[in-house]
């Protein structure tokens, strides 16, 4: 596949949903990915992407950056709240704000900084053990404890389990950003992101199908 490809389907998968062309956002995910593919996907122009690993980030996007101009940058992984400040100063976008600590250590950095990236709630709408997220039950409580600190919440995010059909995740997402008034919906990545878009993703997150098998 090629960034076209997904583009195309993006597209076509907007249009089947009735929705207006350009509503959903692609991030496209580059982590351990070689930079020659990445810098590929530059030269033809995307300008936004994801990292799940802030120090990953840290090595690779300033160069990128000083080449290719304004980059608005993802994180989609998870966030340890001491490398917090330093997410602050590459990431316009957090997709993985999980628990109330992290909520409180970007509320005090963001005043210090006088700035704070977007923000997505990340629900484990699986309720797996080993996934990081808030549990559904408790989502509608986390939400308001993060407008009481003045974050930006922009919306929430999923990663359905491997082994579930992705599309009960997307839609039990979709119902808990509404009914707490939150428009961005982070969902849908290489594999079930038409899914994710008929059920109203504002932001995909592609990464293999884009950019090839990520090497480890
Ligand atoms: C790696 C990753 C993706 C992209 O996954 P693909 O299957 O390669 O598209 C999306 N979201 C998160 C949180 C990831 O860690």
């Amino acid at each position: 596949m090629s960034l076209d490809d997904i583009q195309a389907r993006i597209r076509k998968a907007e249009q089947d949903a009735g929705r207006p062309e350009g509503s959903v956002r692609l991030v496209a995910v580059s982590k351990k990915q070689p930079d020659g593919r990445v810098a590929s996907v530059l030269e033809q122009g995307h300008r936004i992407f994801g990292e799940n690993q802030v120090q990953e980030a840290a090595t690779k996007w300033p160069g990128f950056r000083d080449r290719f101009g304004e980059i608005e940058l993802h994180l989609v992984g998870p966030l340890q709240t001491n490398k917090a400040r330093q997410a602050l100063g590459l990431f316009q976008v957090i997709h993985s704000l999980d628990r109330p600590k992290l909520a409180r250590t970007l509320a005090r950095l963001s005043q210090e900084e006088g700035q704070c990236p977007d923000l997505f709630i990340q629900v484990n709408t699986g309720e797996e053990p080993q996934k990081a997220g808030v549990l559904p039950a408790e989502a509608d409580d986390f939400i308001v404890d993060c407008r009481g600190m003045d974050l930006p919440v922009m919306g929430l995010m999923c990663i359905p389990p491997v082994d579930e059909e992705p599309s009960l995740h997307f839609a039990l997402l979709a119902k808990i950003a509404e009914r707490n008034g939150l428009e961005g919906l982070s969902m849908g990545m290489s594999s079930d992101f038409e899914k994710a878009i008929a059920l109203g993703a504002t932001h995909v997150r592609v990464g293999s199908a884009i950019f090839g098998e990520r090497a480890y």
